[in-house]
């Protein structure tokens, strides 16, 4: 199967910055398994976890589904404890250099967009912690993905 990411991806902001997302190899291999399972299985989702580096962010390795998060062919709600101690216990051990970047979860369809309720979510995080921030949407073909950052004055 082709892969749907490329490990990196560059933005221009409106006032001609730079970003850059990176991704791990470990990141990306989590990112196949849900995409090759989308269309079949519940939706799956979790966490991203990674480095932000002035107007760079590496995504380093992200979550996936635990036993009690509420998965259904059309929802995923992010509900497992066990999302926030991974991202405990990787933060500890990288003595707080990798941190939450964002939100990811798949969606039964090729070429995903946000829902109604995705855009909810999306915006309360936003609102809660402020960018920079990742959200990305796994498809059967397609990858959806949104990166809010910090401009710089
Ligand atoms: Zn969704």
């Amino acid at each position: 199967m082709q892969s749907i990411l490329s490990p990196r991806l560059q933005y221009l902001s409106e006032r001609g910055d730079l970003h850059q997302i990176f991704f791990s190899k470990k990141a990306l291999d989590d990112f196949e398994i849900a995409q090759k399972n989308t269309m079949m299985s519940d939706e799956n989702g979790g966490i991203i976890l990674g480095i932000i580096e002035e107007n760079s962010l590496y995504v380093e390795s992200i979550t996936s589904a635990c036993v009690k998060d509420e998965r259904a062919r059309y929802a995923f709600l992010r509900q497992d404890e066990k999302h926030l101690e991974a991202w405990s216990s990787i933060n500890s051990d990288s003595k707080g250099r990798i941190g939450y970047l964002g939100e990811w979860h798949s969606h039964p369809e090729k070429n995903p967009s946000p829902s109604k309720i995705d855009r909810k979510e999306w915006t309360k995080i936003r609102g809660e912690l402020g960018a920079p921030l990742l959200f990305i949407i796994i498809g059967a073909e397609t990858m959806y993905l949104e990166g809010i950052f910090k401009e710089h004055v």
